[in-house]
């Protein structure tokens, strides 16, 4: 096992909803994809929502994964493969993503928010829908200007270290 395998098992945002909320799965890939797990299906074309059922430490299917799954590359990981990262500084970076999402979901779960969706991906974006219609009737509290902070946060880090975005 090389170096960035490694990060994705230390990491596993893009299995547990942190910077993905769902997969695309191609026509061609949905007979073989159905056997394997609960898929949403629409105009012959299929995905399914994170966080992946399939996830626990590691993919349980991993060599029968779908495509986008065996093709994603965030930037986290194309620097350690390039070796422009260090792969401790990665972990260090992952650790840092792990805090700041972890402080979020402490603030979330100690404030009256009603976010209805799975993935911590679309549960930020319904979350800053939720703070700008505040925002626009000046009815934000200091939790809510922490959360704001915490948020901009993280996607400042997940867009300079990872290559991706919450918003
Ligand atoms: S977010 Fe990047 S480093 Fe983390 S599991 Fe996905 S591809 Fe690997
Ligand atoms: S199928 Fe495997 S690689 Fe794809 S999201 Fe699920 S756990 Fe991750």
């Amino acid at each position: 096992m090389n170096d960035s395998s490694n990060i994705c098992l230390s990491c596993g945002f893009c299995c547990d909803g942190t910077v993905i909320g769902f997969v695309k799965l191609g026509r061609e890939e949905l007979p073989a994809i159905r056997k394997l797990m609960d898929i949403e299906e629409e105009h012959d074309n299929g995905f399914f929502l994170q966080p992946c059922n399939n996830f626990c430490d590691g993919c349980n299917i991993y060599s029968k994964r779908p495509k986008q799954c065996a093709s994603f590359k965030c930037g986290l990981l194309k620097s350690v493969e390039q070796k422009e990262l260090e792969f401790n500084s990665a972990i260090e970076i992952i650790d840092e993503v792990k805090q700041k999402k972890s402080s979020i979901e402490k603030k979330l779960a100690s404030q009256q928010f009603e976010l209805k969706s799975q993935s911590f991906y679309f549960k930020m974006v319904e979350l800053k829908k939720l703070l700008q219609k505040n925002k626009s009737v000046s009815s934000l509290t200091q939790n809510h200007l922490e959360l704001i902070s915490d948020l901009e946060q993280l996607d400042s880090l997940l867009s300079k270290k990872f290559d991706v975005s919450l918003f």
